[in-house]
């Protein structure tokens, strides 16, 4: 059973970055991403700071802007209009959830298409249903995909799983595994939880890709043996033996998933150091593309 390090492959990814930003910076031009937080989530606050210490390793132009949770919609959007026009921010992203005033959808579609490194704005969901590459990807499912490049898992032809239907993760994801070429050409079926018998369906798969969003959801019945399992879920459980009170686990019990798996991502260590790592490389692509470097 191989474990599927995201850590090792996420360096790899930053790695590729510093030197398109060494590239760039030979031009004169330094990537610069803008991440707007409205509100004091203690979750969504530690995200936003890692977002602005791994720029700022990189050497990446970082801005954080914190507004309070009083903050309207216009003033929002105000923002966004204000990084949109800045010739320094080649990526805006706001921290999600907003708070319940704030209409989220309308909030992305300001963003400017080609500054949205999230890839949640409709050109760019279009762009990626459309193969069309010059558009961003989210960052999760762009991480699943490379992690399973990484650990040499071949998708053309695969019969793959996606237990999951957000905007953020399970159909961009399907979308990408779906795509023609390196990393695509697979036979997708997305679950949900309106979907019947999963564990039937899932055990036909040979890659399973989980992202539900429940702690260790995914057990011994719903794997085959030799499944390649991606575990996408980050939860919160309570733990009394750790100093936090809690601890991450993922949405599969690994434990008992991982010996019947040829291959696994762990949680912690998994997929979520793939996701900040992606959000760079968008955001040096998006610099890369403004100024023809790509
Ligand atoms: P959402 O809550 O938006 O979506 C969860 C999906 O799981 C929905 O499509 C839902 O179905 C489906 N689902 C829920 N219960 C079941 C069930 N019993 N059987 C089958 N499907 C079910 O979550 P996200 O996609 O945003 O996130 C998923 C997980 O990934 C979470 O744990 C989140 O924390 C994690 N995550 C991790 C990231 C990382 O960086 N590693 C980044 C983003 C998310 P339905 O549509 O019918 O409601």
């Amino acid at each position: 059973m191989q474990i599927i390090e995201g850590a090792k492959v996420a360096a790899q990814v930053l790695e590729e970055c510093r030197q398109d930003i060494a590239q760039l910076a030979s031009r004169g031009l330094k990537p610069g991403l803008a991440v707007i937080l409205v509100g004091s989530d203690p979750a969504s606050q530690a995200y936003v700071r890692s977002k602005d210490k791994k720029c700022k390793e990189l050497g990446l132009h970082s801005v954080k802007l914190e507004l309070p949770a009083s903050t309207t919609q216009e003033e929002l959007l105000a923002k966004v209009r204000e990084f949109n026009a800045d010739p320094a921010i080649h990526g805006i992203l706001v921290q999600s959830p907003p708070p319940k005033h704030i209409d989220e959808a309308a909030v992305v579609r300001a963003i400017d298409p080609a500054k949205d490194v999230d890839g949640f704005h409709p050109v760019n969901v279009a762009k990626l249903a459309l193969e069309d590459t010059s558009g961003f990807v989210p960052c999760t499912p762009l991480g699943c995909q490379r992690l399973l490049l990484a650990a040499g898992v071949e998708t053309a032809g695969a019969k793959v799983v996606v237990v999951g239907r957000s905007m953020i993760v399970g159909k961009p994801m399907a979308l990408l595994l779906m795509a023609k070429g390196v990393g695509g050409d697979a036979t997708v079926t997305v679950a949900h939880s309106r979907t019947r018998d999963l564990p039937s369906l899932t055990r036909q798969a040979d890659i399973i890709i989980a992202a539900i969003g429940r702690p260790e959801f995914i057990r011994k019945e719903h794997v085959r043996e030799g499944a390649v399992v991606i575990d996408v879920g980050i939860n919160r459980v309570d733990d009394s033996s750790s100093p936090k009170g809690y601890k991450l686990v993922g949405d599969v019990a690994y434990d008992e998933v991982a010996p019947l798996c040829k291959a696994i991502t762990p949680v912690p260590g998994g997929v979520g150091p793939m996701t900040i790592a992606m959000l760079m490389a968008n955001t040096v692509k998006a610099c890369k593309l403004l100024h023809g470097a790509v």
